[in-house]
């Protein structure tokens, strides 16, 4: 079943076609006209109600296919989450920040839509895992304590929003009362007054611009012009030294639990969720800030960047699989190498979903069908599949999704 997928022009999302997103969509979708100045953010590949995907040759959403022929979504599957697609599979093509966010645990997801249904929309936890396309930026996870104090000796702009009794709290710091002390520093700088924050930052940017190479490259100072030209005055750029900065190369990932403060900076990714849109913002957004809940919801576990990077199992020769501590969703990344004739994906007991994102092949279900670039794909559970390669000169890169069940 091939798909028609839809695709969200968020405002952070790259132009035209600089935009992976908007590179995919055009081979399957040939009567769209790329506009160079839209941004194409996230292709969206699944049930989710604010861009639900369609049977490219039917008029029919995949949810109500999926209802009227639930073995396809396999038997474990709805046992776990009933007749539906527990996951959101997307890609994500970054040109600016998209908020400092944190996503709530399922029974904090519960309590928030109860309380807030018109931010909150569903009840569902929201745990992601990303995987680079190409070099991908982040924030994620709070720095190591070590790092967190070197920054604060450094910039006495940011000491003067945190206050004294704090920091000095946090030099002091036993291993047991960690959380506590980090907790009050990052309270005090996301609770301080807006008008304070923006003139610390604007000190702080004009001092950096004067400073020598070096300081600039311990103090990210690109990076955090990059933030302040694209959210002037945001509390969020202050993040950058409280929070992992990480880059992941193509195929690298990260997953993102319950709890885990993070940010996208730039780059393309392939994005895998559990189905939900539950998120609680708190700088780098012109989006609601709910920062009361964020500073109470975050996690403040203090770990090295090394540790937030996520590694796959290798099932095949051109598979690996990505399977993160929730049954909701796994993803796979399968490379077929040059010169390869063919290739049969590994069987899934789960319906899952598929979308070429390199190459061109052949694939026969009841009819044979080409598959391109952008091409997406419902594979029904327990289904074989045979790929005949049709252009061998370049390895074939597809991303695969089912539930972890
Ligand atoms: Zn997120």
């Amino acid at each position: 079943m091939e798909l028609r997928c839809q695709y969200q022009s968020y405002a952070w999302g790259k132009c035209g076609s600089d935009s992976i997103v908007a590179t995919l969509i055009k081979p399957s979708n040939p009567n769209i006209i790329l506009d160079e100045k839209t941004p194409y953010a996230e292709l969206w590949m699944g049930t989710h109600s604010n861009g639900p995907s369609f049977l490219k040759d039917e008029n029919k959403s995949l949810d109500e296919y999926l209802k009227e022929n639930n073995h396809t979504l396999g038997s474990t599957v709805i046992e776990k989450f009933g007749i539906q697609l527990p996951f959101l599979f997307k890609i994500l093509s970054v040109n600016k920040a998209l908020s400092i966010q944190v996503h709530p645990n399922k029974k904090e997801a519960e309590e928030l839509h109860k309380t807030q249904p018109n931010i909150y929309k569903d009840s569902n936890h929201k745990p992601e895992l990303a995987i680079a396309l190409t070099p991908f930026e982040a924030l994620c996870g709070f720095r190591p304590i070590s790092e967190i104090k070197s920054y604060l000796i450094a910039i006495p702009e940011l000491c003067d929003i945190i206050g004294e009794e704090e920091i000095l709290e946090l030099t002091i710091v036993t291993e047991g009362s960690l959380n506590i002390s980090l907790k009050k520093c990052f309270q005090k700088l996301m609770t301080c007054d807006e008008n304070v924050v923006a003139q610390q930052l604007k000190k702080f940017i004009e001092r950096i611009s004067s400073l020598g190479q070096l300081t600039r490259q311990t103090l990210h100072a690109n990076l955090l012009e990059r933030l302040y030209n694209d959210y002037p005055g945001d509390v969020g750029c202050f993040g950058i030294y409280f929070f992992n900065y990480i880059t992941l190369q193509p195929g690298e990932a990260m997953y993102l639990g319950a709890n885990e403060p993070h940010a996208y900076l730039s780059g393309d990714c392939i994005e895998c969720m559990a189905c939900s849109d539950n998120v609680v913002r708190a700088g780098l957004t012109p989006k609601l800030k709910d920062t009361k809940i964020l500073i109470n919801m975050l996690s403040y576990k203090c770990e090295p960047s090394s540790a937030k990077r996520f590694q796959p199992l290798r099932e095949d020769d051109c598979t690996e699989v990505f399977r993160p501590p929730v049954p909701d969703f796994a993803v796979t990344r399968i490379t077929i190498p040059a010169g390869r004739a063919s290739y049969t994906l590994i069987e899934r007991a789960v319906g899952s979903i598929l979308i070429i994102v390199n190459g061109k092949a052949e694939i026969t279900f009841s009819t044979t069908k080409v598959l391109n670039r952008g091409s997406v794909i419902f594979i029904p559970a327990n289904e074989r599949v045979n790929m005949k390669v049709l252009c061998g000169c370049h390895p074939m890169l597809m991303f695969q999704a089912f539930a972890n069940v």
